[in-house]
């Protein structure tokens, strides 16, 4: 960030800077909520507004549901579970119309990483490369899980109808109406991440995008009516998260509800589940630590170090946090780091040399700052950034803090913005207990080049991931989730559709 000093160079470039026509229509238009196929206004016809977080500026208007418009939802869903083409189509064909919506995803590939941009803030090089291919990817492997989620033949051995001859087997069949809420940093993939699997498994969903970033979900749901879904299997509702969020947890006919969100949040979610017991699952906060070895490759290391916390501006519930670095390369690695941070092209996202781009809202950087402002107090200090920036747009500068101890705020809550906490170690079984002191178990990260030690350290690590040499890396076919109070299931992978499904067992007597 040294290289600049003020916001007013840049705020007159962002008006120049070149917006698709079309992803322009999208944000002059007014959105309403996808409810059994139609675009239909909130019962009560309240709107909010979604902004743009590098101006700070009115991006576009939504309908805004509420438990009402929920109820409709819900209702809809359930009609098309129970009745209509859904239930009736073969597999394949489900599976047919799950490929054909990452086909139209990739179709407008650049509308999405523009829109997706603009409301989010992330850099458009990242939603070009990441957000929108990765979302594509998702939806076509879980279209290819459609036609393969089978039950077993099961033999039987009843021991008190001797001689009884039965025929038993499982079948795979889908929940029912699922209930799903997202958050806002990545705001299409995490769409995808949700809608895949639970379409792939024969469900019908109702969806809540965060407040903060509806448009990409809204213009999904565009493409999953053009794709061909019938109406109601995918209703899209933004609305607030203590009204509309919370009467979808609690909808007595809501089957099972899928949350991402805040640790906090996911609590809430829980109680609000208990009503009809429905399924939950739940993908919540990190504090992932991020060892890195004296014996590591640095060239890999450092700028790994650096993308694990700065990538999405550390907007990632797997974000590397914790940078544990053994003695004789503390200085190395964290210098390291703090150069990476000081050489980030901080700026608009719609920009395309931009790196990082502006937190998603105001609340959001007043709350990392205020992390920042508490990790000084207790004596940390800044190798980097640790300044935010002033005037419109919600920036602020890639930090490394060192100086740190265990008890310290910034090392054991989820600041979820580019704020690392940097901590030296000098041996392995020292590090392990200090990487899983923290309520959560997310993402770890481990940097080696002794291949014992990685396999060690990846059993040791409380974590529902532990990237080794690499560190952020996501596949549709790799499972993700939590351990601890990172969360409860799995997301992508075969893993996920069991999360999905539910088995029924059929016992017949020959
Ligand atoms: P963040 O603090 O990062 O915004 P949240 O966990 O608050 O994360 O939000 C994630 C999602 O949860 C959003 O879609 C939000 O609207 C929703 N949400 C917030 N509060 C509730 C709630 N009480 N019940 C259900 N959903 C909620």
């Amino acid at each position: 960030m040294g290289h600049r000093t003020g916001m007013g160079g840049f705020m007159n470039a962002i008006a120049d800077l070149p917006v698709d026509p079309k992803v322009k229509e999208y944000t002059a238009r007014r959105w309403e909520l996808l409810i059994d196929g139609d675009w239909v206004k909130a019962k009560s016809e309240q709107t909010f507004q979604t902004h743009n977080p590098a101006t700070g500026e009115l991006l576009a208007e939504c309908a805004q549901a509420d438990e009402v418009d929920i109820d409709r939802a819900v209702r809809a869903a359930r009609r098309a579970f129970e009745t209509g083409p859904w239930p009736a189509m073969t597999a394949t064909e489900r599976g047919r119309l799950i490929w054909k919506l990452g086909d139209l995803v990739l179709e407008h590939l650049e509308e999405f990483a523009e829109l997706e941009t603009l409301d989010n803030g992330k850099p458009i090089s990242v939603t070009r490369a990441v957000d929108v291919p990765l979302t594509a990817e998702l939806f076509q492997y879980m279209a290819g899980w459609a036609n393969k989620l089978e039950g077993n033949t099961i033999p039987l051995s009843v021991p008190y109808t001797p001689g009884a001859m039965y025929h038993a087997y499982t079948l795979r069949e889908p929940l029912g109406v699922v209930g799903q809420i997202i958050p806002w940093n990545f705001p299409l993939l995490m769409a995808a991440w949700k809608l895949g699997p639970a379409l792939a498994g024969g469900n019908t969903v109702v969806f809540k995008p965060a407040e903060h970033t509806p448009l990409t979900a809204l213009r999904l749901g565009e493409l999953i009516m053009e794709a061909g879904f019938p109406k109601g299997v995918v209703n899209v509702v933004p609305g607030p998260g203590p009204i509309a969020g919370e009467a979808l947890a609690a909808h007595p006919d809501v089957d099972k509800i899928a949350f991402t969100g805040s640790t906090a949040v996911g609590k809430r979610i829980i109680g609000a589940a208990t009503g009809n017991l429905k399924k939950v699952t739940l993908e919540l906060g990190g504090k992932s630590p991020n060892v890195v070895f004296a014996d590591a490759d640095m060239d890999q290391a450092i700028p790994g170090a650096a993308s694990a916390i700065f990538f999405n501006h550390g907007q990632v519930c797997s974000a590397g946090s914790r940078l544990y670095v053994e003695d004789g390369a503390f200085d190395e690695v964290t210098e390291g780091v703090a150069e990476q941070a000081k050489q980030m092209k901080v700026g608009p996202g719609m920009d395309p040399a931009t790196e990082m781009g502006p937190l998603v809202a105001e609340e959001q950087l007043d709350r990392v700052w205020d992390y920042v402002e508490s990790g000084f107090a207790e004596g940390a200090r800044a190798l980097s950034g640790g300044r935010k920036m002033d005037g419109p747009g919600y920036f602020i500068e890639p930090t490394v803090l060192v100086d740190t101890n265990p008890n310290m705020k910034v090392v054991r809550e989820e600041i979820f913005g580019p704020v690392v906490t940097a901590h030296p170690f000098s041996r392995e079984n020292d590090v392990l207990p200090a990487a899983n002191d923290t309520i959560y178990g997310l993402g770890s990260g481990v940097w080696t080049k002794d291949l014992s030690r990685a396999h060690r350290m990846a059993e040791r690590l409380h974590a529902g991931t532990v990237w080794v040499n690499c560190y952020n890396v996501f596949d549709a076919a790799l499972p993700f989730g939590g351990y601890k109070q990172s969360g409860w299931g799995r997301e992508m992978g075969h893993e996920v559709l069991n999360l999905y499904t539910q088995i029924k067992s059929v016992c017949m007597r020959l």
